[in-house]
């Protein structure tokens, strides 16, 4: 189950019982009454954490910020209007509580592809046995399951391969009649109603925003979230369509779940603020021992533009009903790290699960076990990226260096359009981003990217020819630098041109 449902878990053809918060109510209550203080994360790694019934509370949601996520996500394929804009509430008085931007991002469904209910609400399977898929709305049976999709019906043909419920029931369709395909049965022994199927290799002419995405996407809008991301992504125009709904209104995260979109990802790349390997469907799509090289190269090609990546489902999977993660989650979330994501992400195991608060624990402590990893350490030199030719890029590498070669212990970037500490994450610099912004949605957005530590600052900037008392403050402020300390700082002159960073200046807390 990689769907943060709701409904809790279709299990022996029985729904299981929702979740019950195990976190227990000390670590939850300890951490509510501890003021949140401006949190200076040692970890360069962001965590996502998806809301959920299991953490729509204040004092659950509080406790996940303190222990380490740095963004929520809200999966608009589950849940009411009025929750989401409650959360949303409550994300911002924390925030303004903790005086650290938090990011926001709304998950839209996307055209998810179901099939209709039965008559029992599921039915038994068999390998070897033929079922017909026709467009009959009327509740199915074992001999007839309603597939509410004309246009999927018209683009499937003998041979095609239907994956259903995430993959665990797979059929091939025998024989194409004019409204039905009969399939037969290779794989899987139970299907539930209004389950989800997948296609693979297979180009759905469906429209990029469902009529509920359009929707969604309009409430997420008015309720101010900063990232919004778009599911079963299949061509660039697709991502262009939203690009236009949005209207710069929040940045976009395409999420990568579907083969055709890995075909087009350069073009992709160029239309979308950042990219989610959604895992989940992806795996269902792809063969799964493909996933982890796809994950490596995605990573790897976003990282290099300049965009910030998250790597999402089923990172610590088993802690949706266990306190600890098993051997291989472990590893698999550094496994991401040492690959060089900006974020790793949590669905069910917050949303839904029984210790929303110690997954994010353990992925924080995790994560930043990796980031102390001299392998790490040596990876994360070995693929740096070229710089781009740009004065903005130059000026952007220049600094990784020049802070290593003085020992700096923060690089400091000024920026309007969050540009700037975007080219810095980008080079992966194993000392914290301090990005100041007069822009609090700027501030948010890159609540996901590597390394950043944004500060929403009304002030402009020192202006560079005295003592960088402003900056100095803020490094020594956070924890990041003591006195007698350098830093390194970047910034744009004249300020308020975005994209012209053009000064490197080394400088000290006094
Ligand atoms: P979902 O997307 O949880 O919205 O399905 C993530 C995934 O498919 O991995
Ligand atoms: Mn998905």
């Amino acid at each position: 189950m990689h769907a943060d449902s709701v409904q809790g878990f279709v299990f022996k053809n029985r729904i299981c019982t929702p979740y019950k918060n195990c976190d227990s109510m000390n670590q939850v209550k300890r951490i509510q009454t501890e003021k949140i203080q401006k949190m200076s994360r040692k970890r360069q790694t962001k965590i996502v954490a998806t809301l959920g019934p299991a953490s729509e509370k204040k004092s659950v949601i509080q406790a996940l910020v303190k222990a380490g996520v740095d963004v929520f996500r809200l999966n608009f394929s589950h849940g009411s209007h009025e929750a989401h804009q409650k959360a949303v509430k409550i994300i911002r008085s924390i925030e303004k509580e903790s005086g650290h931007p938090i990011g926001i991002m709304a998950d839209l469904q996307g055209p998810k592809l179901r099939i209709g209910d039965f008559k029992e609400g599921f039915i038994a399977l068999e390998p070897g046995m033929v079922i017909r898929f026709d467009s009959n709305s009327k509740p199915g049976d074992e001999s007839r399951v309603n597939l509410p999709h004309p246009e999927v019906m018209n683009v499937l043909k003998k041979g095609s391969e239907i994956l259903l419920d995430d993959g665990k029931v797979r059929v091939r369709v025998i024989k194409k009649g004019k409204d039905y395909l009969d399939c037969e049965v290779v794989e899987g022994l139970c299907l539930a109603g209004r389950k989800g199927f997948n296609l693979p290799g297979t180009v759905i002419p469906v429209p990029a925003l469902t009529a509920k995405d359009k929707k969604d996407l309009k409430a997420a809008l008015a309720m101010g979230v900063d990232w919004i991301a778009q599911s079963f992504v299949q061509r660039p125009e697709d991502v262009k369509a939203a690009k236009k709904l949005i209207a710069g209104k929040a940045a976009l995260m395409v999420k990568l779940e579907k083969p055709s979109a890995l075909e087009h990802l350069d073009e992709i790349l160029k239309l979308s603020d950042g990219i989610m390997l959604a895992r989940g469907d992806l795996g269902v799509e792809i063969p799964p021992e493909d996933v982890p090289s796809v994950q490596k190269r995605v990573i790897r090609d976003v990282r290099h533009a300049g965009k910030p990546v998250i790597v999402a489902t089923q990172m610590l999977e088993s802690m949706i009903k266990n306190a600890r993660p098993t051997r291989a989650e472990a590893s698999d979330v550094a496994t991401a790290v040492y690959d060089g994501a900006d974020a790793v992400m949590l669905s069910a195991e917050t949303a839904a699960g029984e210790y929303p608060v110690k997954a994010v624990t353990i992925m924080d402590r995790i994560a930043t076990r990796t980031e102390e990893d001299e392998t790490y350490q040596q990876i994360m030199e070995n693929d740096h990226p070229d710089t781009l030719g740009n004065p903005s890029d130059a000026i952007s590498t220049a600094a990784y260096y020049v802070a290593q070669d003085v020992g700096a212990k923060a690089i400091v970037t000024y920026t309007m359009s969050g540009s700037t500490a975007l080219r810095a994450a980008r080079q992966r610099p194993d000392v914290p981003i301090l990005c100041l912004t007069p822009d609090i949605d700027v501030a948010r957005r890159l609540a996901v990217s590597y390394g950043v530590h944004a500060v929403h600052t009304p002030e402009t900037a020192d202006d560079f020819t005295g003592p960088a008392r402003h900056a100095a403050d803020l490094v020594r402020g956070h924890g990041f630098a003591k006195k007698g300390e350098r830093f390194v700082m970047t910034a744009g002159v004249p300020f308020g041109t975005p994209g012209s960073t053009n000064i490197l200046r080394i400088a000290e807390v006094e």
